[in-house]
C-alpha cells in the first residue's frame, strides 16, 4: 500500500515551526530540520543527533523524510550528465537529469538540475517521449522538491545544485500551485537559496498559467515552448496550440516580458524537413522582433515513436542566422545543457515499453501526413487533448 504521509519537504518553514510549536517545542526545531533536509544525507529525522529522540520518532511517524526513491541513476557524457528516474510512493515514475559544467575563466562551475512536474503530461507533443506516455498525475510539492534534495545529496562535498530548470517531464502550468510552492522554497535561504534567475520554467503555452505568473512579478525565468510560428504546424508539434494559439501565447509572453523586464526564452525543437525552413525562421523572427527575446534551437532527440529527427547541423546554424538578423538573439544548444533536459522521459518511456510495432508505424504515418498537411498551412481538425484545461 502506497505510504500516505505527506512530504516533508512539502511543509513550509511556518508548517514546520507550527508543527513544533504544537509540541511546545521552539522555532530553531524546524530551522535544524530544514538545514538537515536541504544540507545533509541524513535519511531521516532519527538520524539526526540534535533532535530528541521522541520527537524524531514522532515527526517521522507524521511525514515521510522523501517522497522518491532513486531506482537507476545512468551517467553520460564522461559523467558529466546524469538522468535518474525515481519511483514515487504510488509506483509512478518521473525523472530528473543533472548536468555539470566545470568553472571556465569566466565563471564558477555549474551544476544544473532539470526536474519534472507531473508523472507523464497531457499535452502530447509528438517528438516528446514524455508526451507519448500520456498524463498520470500532478506531483505533489514534495515530490518536486525532493528530486532536487536527491541530486544536492549525490553532489561533492561544497558543491549544490546551482541551477533548476522545469524542463523534464509534464507541463510545469498545469500543475501552478505545486510548482510556485515548490519555487518559493527554492527560492528559500533556509532551504535552497537559489536566486529566481537561475529558476526556469518551461511550458508549451499554457497563456492562463502566464498571465497568472506576470501578475505575480518576477519569480523566474519563462521558457516558451515555441516550435514553430505558424498556427498550422504548431498544431501538430504542441497540440494545446489548437486551445491557445501562437498569437496568444507571444502576446502573453510578451505582456510577461514588459511587466517583470526579464527576458523570456524561446525554446525551438529543431526537426529536420518539419519546422526548419526558412519560412520559419522568418516567421519566428516577424513574430520576436523588438521582444525582450532570446531564442534557443535544440536538435530534436531521437524518440522511437516518430518518424522525425534533429535538423542537420547546417541547416539550424542557418536558421540562427535569419533570427539573430532580425536582431534577435540566439543560441544553439549543442548535446549538452538544456537540450539533455529536453531529452527528458526518455527513460521512463523506456521502462513502460515501447508500444506494438504496427500501433507505431500508424503513428508514424499519421504524423508525416499531419506534418505534410501542415506545411501546406491547413490547420489541423483534430480535438485539443483532453485534461488541459487550467
Ligand atoms: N512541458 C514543458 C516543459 C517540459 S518539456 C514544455 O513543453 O515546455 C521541456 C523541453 O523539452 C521543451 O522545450 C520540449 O519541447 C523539449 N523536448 C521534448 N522532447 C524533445 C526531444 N525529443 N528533443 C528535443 N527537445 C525535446
Ligand atoms: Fe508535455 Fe512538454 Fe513533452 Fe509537450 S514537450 S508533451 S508539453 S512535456
Amino acid at each position: 500500500m502506497a505510504d500516505l504521509r505527506p512530504g516533508i519537504s512539502g511543509l513550509s518553514t511556518d508548517d514546520l515551526t507550527a508543527w513544533f510549536a504544537a509540541r511546545g517545542e521552539p522555532a530553531f526545531r524546524a530551522r535544524q530540520v530544514l538545514t538537515a533536509l536541504w544540507q545533509s544525507a541524513a535519511p531521516s529525522a532519527a538520524a539526526l543527533t540534535t533532535l530528541p529522540r521522541a520527537l524524531a520518532a514522532e515527526l517521522d511517524g507524521a511525514f515521510r523524510w522523501s517522497t522518491v526513491e532513486d531506482v537507476t541513476i545512468v551517467a553520460s557524457d564522461g559523467g558529466q550528465t546524469e538522468k535518474a528516474l525515481h519511483r514515487l510512493a504510488d509506483g509512478a515514475t518521473v525523472e530528473s537529469v543533472l548536468m555539470h559544467y566545470p568553472a571556465t575563466a569566466a565563471r564558477k562551475a555549474r551544476h544544473t538540475l532539470c526536474i519534472s512536474s507531473q508523472a507523464g503530461c497531457a499535452v502530447g507533443c509528438p517528438f516528446c517521449a514524455t508526451g507519448e506516455l500520456g498524463f498520470t498525475r500532478d506531483l505533489e510539492t514534495a515530490e518536486i522538491l525532493d528530486q532536487v534534495r536527491s541530486a544536492n545529496r549525490r553532489l561533492n562535498a561544497g558543491e549544490r545544485i546551482t541551477n533548476v530548470v522545469f524542463m523534464g517531464m509534464g507541463e510545469p502550468l498545469l500543475n501552478l500551485d505545486r510548482v510556485l510552492e515548490a519555487v518559493a522554497a527554492l527560492n528559500d535561504a533556509g532551504r535552497l537559496g537559489l536566486g529566481a534567475r537561475h529558476i526556469t520554467v518551461s511550458t508549451s503555452g499554457v497563456v492562463p498559467g502566464i498571465r497568472r505568473l506576470t501578475a505575480l512579478g518576477p519569480q523566474f525565468t519563462l521558457a516558451i515552448s515555441i516550435h514553430a510560428a505558424r498556427d498550422a504546424l504548431r498544431d501538430v508539434l504542441v497540440p494545446l496550440n489548437r486551445r491557445w494559439p501562437v498569437a496568444e501565447v507571444i502576446a502573453a509572453a510578451r505582456d510577461h516580458a514588459r511587466a517583470t523586464g526579464r527576458r523570456v526564452s524561446y525554446e525551438v525543437t529543431m526537426i529536420g524537413g518539419v519546422n526548419d525552413t526558412d519560412a520559419d525562421a522568418d516567421a519566428l523572427a516577424n513574430l520576436l522582433r523588438g521582444d525582450l527575446a532570446h531564442v534557443n534551437l535544440i536538435p530534436m532527440n531521437p524518440v522511437a515513436h516518430t518518424p522525425w529527427r534533429a535538423s542537420p547541423m547546417p541547416v539550424i546554424e542557418r536558421f540562427a542566422v535569419r533570427i539573430k538578423a532580425a536582431g534577435i538573439p540566439v543560441t544553439i544548444r549543442r548535446n549538452r545543457g538544456v537540450e539533455i533536459g529536453a531529452a527528458c522521459g526518455q527513460l521512463a518511456a523506456e521502462r513502460a515499453g515501447a508500444p506494438a510495432a504496427p500501433a507505431v508505424a500508424r503513428r508514424r504515418q499519421r504524423l508525416e501526413l499531419a506534418s505534410a498537411r501542415a506545411l501546406r498551412g491547413q490547420r489541423s481538425e483534430e480535438p485539443v487533448p483532453a485534461g488541459v484545461d487550467a
